[in-house]
């Protein structure tokens, strides 16, 4: 299918959605990904026909037959992002074109075929506009979409699938500090790395969190809150987060952040904060930083506040780094007065606060 292309979404309501009592009940206390809309979307893919059947439909298991392929080689990829209501009482979402491109790198990188741009965009605004009513009220309370694809073909061969399977998922989500911004505790692990040069690094594919898993664990056995990687050539400089990228903030303002050289994932947010940033005049530099580097500074001043970001979190202050050579702690602990104000500038963008300079708040309703 060409990229111009639009499709037809057929729409079949839950024949038995859940009630307004009871679903006022779920909202009140969402959590994170714990409960779901009414409804999904879903587009199916096979080779010479392109991506067809486009629906809306009730949430409902999916059946599938324990030879698709996905349960044994894992070609799947994801992406997260948010739908919210505006001051007005419309809702938007933050730059879901880009969260298109990048799903369409994650294909390329799986082998996966890619869905249009505007498929994509077109099945959030469908979701949401037939699950309005479960955007949660509290202004920092948001629906999360999950749109995610698979290898459906039933085949036990290695390579790429002939068929696979397009959805969206709906979760409302509460703030994610609930009782304000708290720093986050990371572990450095010296076992584990999350990606090497050449591997799938730079895509969302769930694969790359299953690797994870073990790593994360061992950051809870040592009682921090996340995971931070190392590259895996020389174990030396910072990756990301197990889903979060890393800045670190030097005494003269400068932001700084590991570059884009395949084995870290673009994030949105990252590439928000430079771009707001550099628009603020300040100096961003993408560069390798080394774990001693942030803790020579960390001890000498010139490494003022470090933070994570991703779409759950939007900005996440870090504030005990730990690892087998030792710990060291950001400032005094706390949350960096640069950390929360850049935090406070993006969130105030994205929620139709303040000015949207580069146009990146994408109205649905
Ligand atoms: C999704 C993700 C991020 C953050 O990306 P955003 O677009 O900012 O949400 C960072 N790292 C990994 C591994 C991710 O999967």
């Amino acid at each position: 299918m060409s990229g111009g292309d639009n499709l037809d979404f057929e729409i079949r309501p839950n024949p038995a959605p859940v009630s307004d009592a009871d679903r006022a009940v779920l909202l009140a206390n969402p959590g994170f990904g714990r409960i779901f809309t009414d409804h999904m979307v879903t587009v199916r893919y096979a080779d010479g026909k392109g991506w067809y059947e486009p629906r809306v439909e009730a949430r409902a298991p999916i059946p599938m037959d324990p030879a698709s392929a996905v349960l044994h080689y894992a070609q799947e990829i994801f992406e997260g992002l948010k739908a919210y209501t505006l001051p007005d009482g419309g809702v938007a979402m933050f730059r879901p074109d880009a969260n298109a491109a990048r799903f369409n790198l994650s294909a390329q990188r799986m082998a996966m075929p890619s869905l249009p741009v505007e498929t994509f965009v077109q099945s959030l605004h469908e979701i949401i506009k037939i699950d309005r009513s479960w955007i949660p009220e509290d202004p920092e309370g948001s629906l999360y979409l999950r749109p995610f694809a698979y290898a459906s073909e039933v085949f036990l061969g290695v390579r790429p699938a002939t068929e696979y399977l397009y959805l969206v998922i709906a979760s409302p989500v509460g703030p994610y500090f609930s009782g304000g911004v708290k720093p986050v505790s990371i572990w450095v692990s010296s076992d584990f790395t999350r990606a090497a040069p050449g591997g799938t690094g730079a895509a969302k594919c769930g694969g790359n969190y299953a690797a994870g898993l073990s790593a994360q664990a061992e950051a809870a056995e040592h009682g921090c809150d996340q995971v931070v990687y190392l590259d895996a050539v020389q174990r030396k400089y910072i990756d990301e987060l197990g889903g979060m990228n890393v800045f670190l903030v030097l005494d003269d303002g400068t932001l700084v952040t590991p570059p884009l050289t395949g084995t870290i994932l673009p994030g949105i947010t990252r590439d928000s904060v430079i771009k707001l940033a550099q628009r603020a005049g300040r100096t961003v530099e993408e560069r390798p930083i080394s774990l001693e580097e942030w803790r020579d500074g960390a001890a000498s001043g010139r490494v003022r506040e470090a933070f994570a970001c991703g779409t759950a979190a939007v900005i996440t202050p870090i504030g005990v780094i730990k690892s087998e050579a030792g710990d060291f702690t950001m400032g005094d602990g706390g949350p960096g007065d640069t950390t929360m104000s850049i935090r406070k500038n993006l969130v105030d963008i994205q929620r139709g606060r303040a000015e949207d300079p580069f146009g990146w708040v994408h109205r649905v309703l």
